[in-house]
């Protein structure tokens, strides 16, 4: 590649990383890579191929505005679905040029010379005045720290990584989890096992889910535009009202959903021990909810059996729990989640003055709309800290997101040769009016610990309003709150990498 610095290198081929390529491309920037450390795109839907991995969100709701489909097969798709539609996405949008598959990014740094990002990869290196760093919130899996863990003889794995040439027939097989992976692969394994045993620590909140086929009829009248974005309205609001009449909070909808909750699991769950352990203990809310009609009537099955006593080690051959209870498996399956602040840690991003993204969320993950850092100009996160949703799609936090990198890059496009950086003091206002929010949310107050929270307890994790109002407040980049700033040299810098 010649001619000078590319506009924008973004880092993650998966749903964010697809959205912001697609759209700068359409606004004229045309001059970027997608670099990707894997062979092929997708992100969470190419890891995530467990068996029953589907969307939690309505598929009409959990696609791009800008990139919609009519022919989605059923409310929440399964994996398989969703990657065919960012696959396509790369063909229809003509992406595959600008995308380097294979190449892993080593480390990036500012240089305030030449007011660009330099990006070291496996590859070589590539230069770019904007940096957006579209890696995923829920990248990194959580390997639980359990005494004897590397030394059980069977397979064992990661709900990410799952071993599709592990066959479970006849085994007696172990899941350590029971979040948002567990309750899909549960109901889909149980029954094919000699027997499954679920280790739970903490039972979660479910809903009913009400997945169903589109039929003939109903994709007919979604080939229509405006019905289809009526459909997708009334989606995107339904869920939106949940936050505003209170789901952030402890309030009387956590009680009439927890009595909903309740209803769901008595009807499947008629011995009453074991309902009593799956009961939360928790504000419904406090952690994600879930939805499923098929996890209830699974654990009652006589070859499921639900373990709730802690584990105290694992064996070559089993698990011992706090009760000395020694529990014999073949395949032991880990769906103990992600580390949500490993995915950014990992892009070894400096900033200006040699700082490193270490060093500047030594204090906790912090980001101005979650997206921009004061000392490192024109670098910006997607589903960067306190933008995930517990009760809407997160692309519309991803969509607001893009439409402000866009504002940038019109920015920098009639300021050449500078660079936007976050003022101190706006991320200070962002960090201080979502902290004031957070205080009294469910996710403090629902007396829960959860992956939300990080090593202080700080929710640095969840956005506390509506996606309404984070688009509100980020799609547009106010001048005010950053600062244009300059190179303290010129340099002929020329892009050389992949
Ligand atoms: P998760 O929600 O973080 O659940 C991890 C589970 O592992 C929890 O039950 C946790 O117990 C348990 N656990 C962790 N460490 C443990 C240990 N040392 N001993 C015993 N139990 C342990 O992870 P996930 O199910 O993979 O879901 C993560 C997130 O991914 C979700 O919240 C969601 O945002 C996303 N997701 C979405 C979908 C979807 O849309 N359909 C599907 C899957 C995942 P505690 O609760 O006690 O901590």
């Amino acid at each position: 590649m010649s001619g000078g610095p590319l506009d924008l290198v973004i880092v993650g081929a998966g749903f964010s990383g697809l959205a912001m390529a697609i759209r700068a491309d359409r606004a004229g920037f045309s001059r970027f890579r997608i670099l990707e450390k894997a062979d092929r795109i997708g992100g969470t839907w190419r890891d995530n191929t467990y068996p029953g991995a589907a969307s939690d969100v309505p598929a009409h709701l959990y696609s791009l505005s800008f990139a919609p489909r009519s022919d989605w097969s059923r409310l929440f798709p399964r994996q398989g679905e969703i990657q065919a539609y960012l696959r396509d996405l790369v063909a229809e949008h003509g992406l595959a040029d600008r995308l380097r598959l294979g190449t892993t990014v080593l480390g990036a740094a500012y240089d305030e010379a030449a007011c660009l990002w330099r990006v070291e990869t496996d590859r070589g290196v590539v230069e770019a005045r904007i940096l957006v760093g579209a890696v995923g919130a829920l990248h990194a899996p959580a390997r639980p720290a359990l005494p004897g863990l590397d030394g059980f003889a069977g397979p064992c794995f990661h709900t990410a990584a799952w071993d599709h040439g592990c066959d479970l027939a006849g085994k007696r097989v172990g899941v350590i989890g029971t979040g948002a992976s567990a309750v899909q692969i549960v109901p889909e394994i149980a029954g094919r096992t000699a027997h499954l045993t679920l280790f739970q620590r903490s039972p979660p909140w479910i809903l009913p889910r009400h997945d169903r086929p589109y039929g003939a009829l109903a994709k007919a009248l979604l080939g229509i535009a405006p019905l289809r974005r009526l459909y997708r309205a009334s989606l995107f609001w339904r869920r939106e009202l949940t936050a505003l009449f209170g789901f952030t909070r402890v309030s009387r909808l956590t009680a009439g959903a927890e009595a909903l909750a309740r209803a769901h699991l008595k009807r499947a769950i008629p011995d009453p021990d074991l309902r009593r352990r799956l009961t939360p203990s928790y504000r419904l809310g406090c952690k994600r909810v879930l939805l499923s009609d098929d996890y209830y009537p699974a654990l009652a099955r006589p070859d499921v059996s639900l373990v709730t006593e802690a584990i105290r080690a694992v064996t070559p051959h089993g698990i011992v729990t706090a009760d000395g209870a020694e529990h014999a498996l073949d395949v032991l399956i880990l769906a103990t989640g992600f580390s949500p602040s490993g995915s950014f840690d990992r892009l070894a991003l400096t900033g200006r003055d040699g700082r490193s993204l270490a060093q500047a969320w030594r204090d906790g993950a912090d980001a101005f709309h979650g997206l921009a850092m004061s000392g490192f100009p024109n670098l910006f996160l997607l589903l960067g800290p306190n933008t995930g949703l517990g009760h809407n799609s997160v692309l519309a936090m991803v969509e607001a997101q893009v439409a402000h990198v866009l504002e940038a890059l019109r920015w920098l496009k009639s300021n050449p040769g500078r660079a936007l950086e976050v003022r101190a003091e706006a991320q200070r206002r962002f960090r201080d009016a979502v902290d004031a929010r957070l205080a009294d949310s469910i996710w403090a107050r629902g007396g829960c610990g959860s992956w939300y929270l990080d090593g202080k307890g700080r929710n640095r994790t969840l956005w506390p309003g509506t996606a309404t109002a984070y688009r509100r407040a980020a799609r547009r980049l106010r001048r005010r709150d950053y600062a244009l700033v300059g190179p303290s040299q010129r340099s002929e810098a020329a892009a050389t990498g992949p």
